[in-house]
C-alpha cells in the first residue's frame, strides 16, 4: 500500500541550507533561511526568554495535561498587543493557543471550511506554506496578485477582490512584514481594506507572524484593528516565533472576532474540536515562557527592547540598499519602503545561480531575500556582486 506513495519534490529551502553548509567559500553569505540574524549573523536566545525559561524551570509545578485551546494566560497576556485597547472588542474575541502560526493557519482555515467557507481568496506571490495548507484543507484558493512591478501594493486588486467576493469566501491577508515581498498596505490602504470589508460578504482571514518587525508593535497591527473594526467576524492567525525567537518551539495563537460574545462558545467549541483530532494540544513550554515575560514589567521591557534592537538592524540594512540605488539592472530603493525580514529581488534563474556560483551568495529560487542576513561586514559585497550579475 504505501509503496503506491510517489515522492514529493523536497522543500527547496532546506536544500539550500545544506548546499550552503556544505559552501566552504568563508565569505559566503546565506540569504535563504528565514530566522533573524544579528550583525555577527547569529539567532540567539532573547535574553528575555532565558530569564522567563530559567523562571519556568525553578517554578513550574506539574506538566499535566492543558487543554486543546493550551496555556491561556499566554492567549490572553498576548491580546492587548495584537488587538489594542479593547483587547477583546467588547467581549467578542477569543482565542487558542497552536503549535505555531502554522497551526493558527491551519485551523483558522479547517474552521472557515466547517462554517461552509468554500474558497479563500489570496495574494500572490505568498508565504509557500499557504497554498500547501489550503490544498491539504481541500478548500478553493483563488490567488490575486499582491504586488505591482515598482514594489507597492497592487491596492486596486484586493479591494476590487473583498468587494466582490461572495458569501461562502474569505480574504487572507498578511497583518504585517508581507512573506516573501515585505510590501504592506499602507495605513491609508488598509483604511480603505477595512472598508471594503464592511461592504462585503467576505469573511477576513489575517495572518500576522512578524509583529513588531516592521514599525513598531502597535504599528504593525493597525490594519488588523482597522479590519476588525468594520466588520462582524474574522479569523486572526498569530506568530510568536519570530518576535520572541522561538522559531522551534513553535508558539502561536488563533483568535477569532464572533458577531456577539454570545457566539463565541460555539465556535470555540468547533476549533478545540479541530484542534483535538490534529494536535490534541500545543507544546506548552514557548507559549508559557512568553506568558511569563509578559506578565512581568522588566522582562516586558527587555523583550520590548530586544525587538527594537532586531527591527532597527533591519531597517538599517533596508536603508543601506535604498542608498545603494540603482544597482546594475536593480531599483534597489523600493526595498526602504517595504518591511520586515523579507524582500524579492527581481533576479532571473541564472542570476540566482550566478550568484551563488561565483559570489557564494545563496537565495531561493524566487529572488527571496532574508534582510537579516546582511551586515555590515557582507552588504558592500552584495550590492556590488547584483551590480555583477545584473549589469
Ligand atoms: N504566516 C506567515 C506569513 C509566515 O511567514 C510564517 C512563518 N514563516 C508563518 C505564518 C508561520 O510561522 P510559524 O513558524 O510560527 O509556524
Amino acid at each position: 500500500m504505501l509503496d503506491r506513495l510517489k515522492p514529493q519534490s523536497p522543500d527547496a529551502l532546506l536544500a539550500l541550507i545544506k548546499l550552503y553548509a556544505a559552501d566552504e567559500r568563508a565569505d559566503k553569505i546565506d540569504l535563504g533561511v528565514g530566522v533573524y540574524r544579528t550583525n555577527e549573523g547569529d539567532t540567539p536566545v532573547f535574553a528575555a526568554i532565558k530569564a522567563a525559561e530559567a523562571r519556568l524551570v525553578a517554578e513550574q509545578d506539574s506538566k499535566s495535561y492543558l487543554g486543546p485551546e493550551g496555556d491561556l494566560g499566554f492567549v490572553h497576556a498576548l491580546m492587548p498587543y495584537v488587538f489594542g485597547d479593547d483587547p477583546t472588542m467588547g467581549g467578542r474575541i477569543e482565542g487558542m493557543q497552536t503549535p505555531g502560526g502554522t497551526g493558527a493557519v491551519r485551523l483558522a482555515v479547517a474552521v472557515a471550511k466547517q462554517a461552509g467557507v468554500t474558497a479563500i481568496h489570496m495574494g500572490t506571490p505568498s508565504w509557500p506554506n499557504h497554498a500547501q495548507i489550503l490544498s491539504d484543507v481541500v478548500i478553493d484558493f483563488k490567488p490575486f496578485d499582491h504586488a505591482n512591478d515598482d514594489g507597492t501594493a497592487n491596492i486596486d486588486t484586493v479591494l476590487q477582490v473583498i468587494r466582490a467576493a461572495s458569501e461562502g469566501e474569505a480574504v487572507l491577508l498578511h497583518g504585517c512584514c508581507h512573506n516573501p515581498t515585505g510590501i504592506d498596505y499602507t495605513d491609508d490602504q488598509w483604511d480603505a481594506i477595512a472598508a471594503a470589508f464592511a461592504d462585503s460578504a467576505a469573511l477576513p482571514i489575517l495572518d500576522i507572524a512578524y509583529q513588531g518587525l516592521g514599525h513598531g508593535l502597535d504599528e504593525d497591527a493597525y490594519g488588523i484593528r482597522k479590519v476588525l473594526a468594520a466588520v462582524p467576524e474574522a479569523l486572526v492567525a498569530y506568530s510568536c516565533d519570530k518576535n520572541f525567537g522561538m522559531y522551534r518551539d513553535r508558539v502561536g495563537a488563533l483568535y477569532v472576532m464572533a458577531r456577539d460574545a454570545d457566539g463565541l462558545p460555539a465556535i470555540l467549541s468547533n476549533l478545540n474540536a479541530l484542534a483535538r483530532a490534529s494536535w490534541s494540544m500545543p507544546p506548552d513550554h514557548g507559549g508559557a515562557a512568553v506568558r511569563v515575560i509578559l506578565n512581568d514589567a522588566d522582562m516586558t521591557a527587555q523583550w520590548l527592547e530586544e525587538l527594537a534592537t532586531m527591527r532597527a538592524r533591519m531597517r538599517r540594512v533596508r536603508d543601506r540598499l535604498a542608498e545603494a540605488g540603482d544597482v546594475g539592472s536593480l531599483d534597489l530603493r523600493p526595498l526602504g519602503h517595504q518591511n520586515g525580514l523579507f524582500s524579492v529581488l527581481p533576479l532571473s534563474k541564472d542570476q540566482i545561480q550566478q550568484l551563488r556560483d561565483d559570489h557564494a551568495i545563496y537565495m531561493a529560487g524566487s529572488g527571496r531575500i532574508n534582510i537579516a542576513g546582511l551586515h555590515q561586514g557582507n552588504i558592500d559585497k552584495f550590492i556590488s556582486a547584483l551590480a555583477e550579475v545584473t549589469g
